[in-house]
């Protein structure tokens, strides 16, 4: 799509449910507090959108995960990180259609629970998130292996900045395999081979 790989849609995808969803929780916080409706509303609305962007999120990222060049760290991060997704998507899809059903019948205790569900859901949305973070950043997930081998040897290269041109790194960090998770000294560097009992995910 506009010449997105799957990798590249999901990160693009990722950002708006984030956003909605830890809006909505913040919302509802304020709602608790301030006992105001128009909060209590806007929580409502955003974590709607934020459940369907959430969906989209997941399906963009299973279908990188089909498609991403990767070792054995990559994938059990990766593995991580995408059982977190499900938890988060289901809180927040669960705590969406029970408010859809329920918002104008609710009491207090009832309003309360919907809201340490809410919590909760923000607590495992994070950890999603740091976890997806570590692929990117730490494991360079969804860069194709030439893209990563012409950055990682420009790099390497260094370069010169003008006078004035500078912006606080006097030159570019050698690359250094030791300390490099990208590709840990037992990757086989065609990747990994899947444990027995491993689900696969078409690679
Ligand atoms: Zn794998």
């Amino acid at each position: 799509m506009l010449g997105y790989d799957w990798p590249r849609l999901h990160a693009a995808l990722n950002d708006l449910p984030v956003a909605l969803l830890i809006a909505a929780v913040l919302f509802d916080l304020i709602a608790a507090a301030t006992r105001r409706t128009a909060f209590r509303q806007a929580s409502l609305y955003t974590l709607v959108l934020g459940a369907a962007g959430g969906a989209a999120a997941v399906l963009s990222g299973l279908q990188a995960e089909e498609t991403i060049d990767h070792g054995d760290a990559v994938h059990q991060v990766m593995e991580t990180h995408e059982l977190l997704a499900f938890v988060t998507l289901g809180i927040f899809g669960v705590l969406a259609a029970w408010r859809l059903f329920r918002e104008n019948r609710m009491g207090a205790v009832e309003r309360s629970l919907t809201l340490a569900f809410a919590l909760g859901g923000a607590g495992v949305l994070i950890a999603t998130a740091v976890y997806g973070g570590r692929l990117m950043f730490d494991h360079a997930a969804g860069i194709p292996t030439g893209v990563l081998r012409t950055e990682a040897a420009q790099r390497t290269g260094g370069h010169e900045h003008a006078p004035g041109e500078e912006h606080g790194q006097e030159q570019a960090a050698p690359i250094d395999s030791d300390t490099n998770s990208a590709a840990g000294p037992g990757d086989p560097p065609g990747g990994h081979t899947h444990a027995p009992g491993t689900p696969e995910h078409g690679h």
